[in-house]
């Protein structure tokens, strides 16, 4: 009996949340990305994409990453670097006079509006917190997409192996610090991209726009400590610990 108010309960509160989330979307003119966010479709995965302007917990410990990504590095990237990015972010937002219980989205959309520190600190934060929920411990065997996800990127770039390589490409050759992405364009076709600094493809002054499935953080802090200068070793690395679940989930999510 106890277990059953508790299955309404939850159910309840998911359902509230949704209509906040749907009339706020409303009051604020969301783009369709925001308003996708807000629709949970029959038959569809049920998946949080809406972002708020504080660190969600980590879904793992420190080390749950390692060998591919060591606990210190970990550590260091989610208290202290991504910290920031939300931390500044908030100051941005009250310097900005911009509503902190809308979605961190509806701002990235028309980010060409607000200041440097909210393009930094707001790409900051929302990718970081994409990213640390599309990672999960190395899998034992080959780590790679199942069902309509698969079936997408077939189409889409020939195969699995096409798509991680010019995935990987567009990692290593990402001058300087930023994002390699796997996104959903606009005409519902996969893409892969990167961006400089924190930019992503959310944002309205990025080159490449859509939904992002998948980002991969290649600033030195997110791997210097173990890989120094081998940015390729650490992109290969990385391959094992894609949360692929997740991703997918927000693929049938969107
Ligand atoms: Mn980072």
């Amino acid at each position: 009996m106890e277990e059953k108010n508790k299955i309404h309960r939850r159910s309840f509160i998911k359902h509230s949340a949704g209509t906040a989330l749907a009339l706020a979307a409303g009051a604020s003119g969301l783009t369709t990305i925001a308003a996708a966010c807000t629709a949970t479709k029959p038959g569809k995965t049920s998946v949080n994409l809406i972002t708020g302007f504080t660190q969600e917990p980590l879904p793992y410990a420190y080390n749950a990453l390692e060998p591919v990504i060591d606990t210190q590095t970990m550590e260091i990237h989610y208290t202290k670097h991504a910290a920031a990015y939300a931390s500044n972010l908030r100051d941005a937002a009250v310097a900005e006079k911009v509503d902190t219980t809308k979605p961190l989205e509806d701002v990235l959309s028309r980010i060409s509006s607000y200041s440097m520190k909210m393009r930094n600190n707001g790409g900051g934060h929302y990718n970081h917190e994409l990213f640390w929920k599309s990672m999960k411990a190395v899998s034992k065997g080959d780590n790679m997409p199942t069902g309509a996800l698969m079936e997408a990127i077939q189409k889409d770039f020939g195969s699995f192996e096409k798509m991680q390589s010019e995935f990987s490409d567009a990692a290593k050759n990402r001058f300087g610090s930023g994002w390699a992405w796997l996104y959903l364009q606009a005409d519902k076709k996969l893409r892969i991209g990167s961006t400089p600094n924190q930019d992503n493809p959310l944002m309205n002054i990025s080159d490449i726009k859509g939904f992002p499935l998948l980002g991969l953080d290649v600033w030195e802090h997110a791997y210097y400590l173990k890989y120094q200068n081998k940015r390729a070793d650490y992109i290969k690395n990385w391959w094992t610990i894609v949360n692929w679940d997740y991703v997918q989930s927000r693929f049938l999510a969107y």
